[in-house]
């Protein structure tokens, strides 16, 4: 059994996110939490902590960057030394979300880890998926959550707007006519991006007599094909 930290008996465990990976520290106290909430289900070896939403094991460590670890990676580093960052995931060949038995894990990219659920019939397709379950939560074209937007109150009638409806279309004049949008935030005593929001339609779109936007407002997240 290797580890891979000079501290004694304790792990650095990879954790990614967006921002990156990062490094966590789990303790060697707590490796030994983890070593004692294990037990043996032949073939399998299962984890009796909490879990998360999906079914596998996680436990709280006291680094303040990771805070929940998954255990089944814990259990790759303790048997192995490393997770290898170009295969950063650690997938079940046992398909058993409790299972921290390393002979029953392999590394693999996201593709594989998708490969290999969908291989298994896991994957969320046809009336699991979430465009079939949650089609609220897709936009769908110009009319996607239309009631939504007449229900609230646009332009100058909501309450936390700054500007009024002749300030907004004077300040879309102006901006077509080359004036900077820092000049007219510092005129219309408003921020500069609230200047760009106003002008490329991503607020006041709805301003009475608005003309200059043809196109549907462009949805900032990318729709999966
Ligand atoms: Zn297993």
């Amino acid at each position: 059994m290797t580890t891979n930290n000079s501290k004694l008996g304790s792990v650095l465990i990879p954790i990614a996110n967006r921002m990156g990976v990062r490094m966590g520290l789990v303790e060697a106290d707590e490796v030994t939490k983890f070593k004692s909430l294990l037990y043996r289900s032949l073939p399998c070896i299962e984890w009796m902590g909490i879990t998360d939403q999906n079914g596998y094991g996680v436990m709280s460590v006291r680094d303040k960057t990771t805070r929940r670890i998954f255990v089944h990676r814990l259990a790759w580093i303790i048997a192995n030394g490393t997770i290898d960052p170009s295969t950063p995931f650690v997938c079940h060949h046992c398909d058993n979300p409790l299972c921290c038995n390393p002979e029953h894990l392999f590394l693999g990219t996201h593709n594989d880890n998708m490969a290999d659920m969908a291989r298994k019939g896991r994957a969320a397709k046809g009336d699991k998926n979430g465009s079939r379950l949650y089609p609220e939560r897709r936009e769908r074209g110009p009319i996607h959550q239309k009631k939504i937007y007449d229900a609230a109150l646009c332009c100058e009638q909501n309450p936390k707007a700054k500007l009024t409806n002749d300030q907004t279309r004077e300040i879309i004049r102006l901006y077509q006519l080359g004036h900077s949008g820092q000049e007219l935030a510092e005129r219309f005593g408003c921020g500069r991006s609230n200047i760009y929001n106003i002008v490329c339609g991503c607020s006041w779109r709805r301003l009475p007599g608005r003309t200059d936007l043809s196109e549907p407002k462009k949805s900032r997240r990318a729709i999966p094909a």
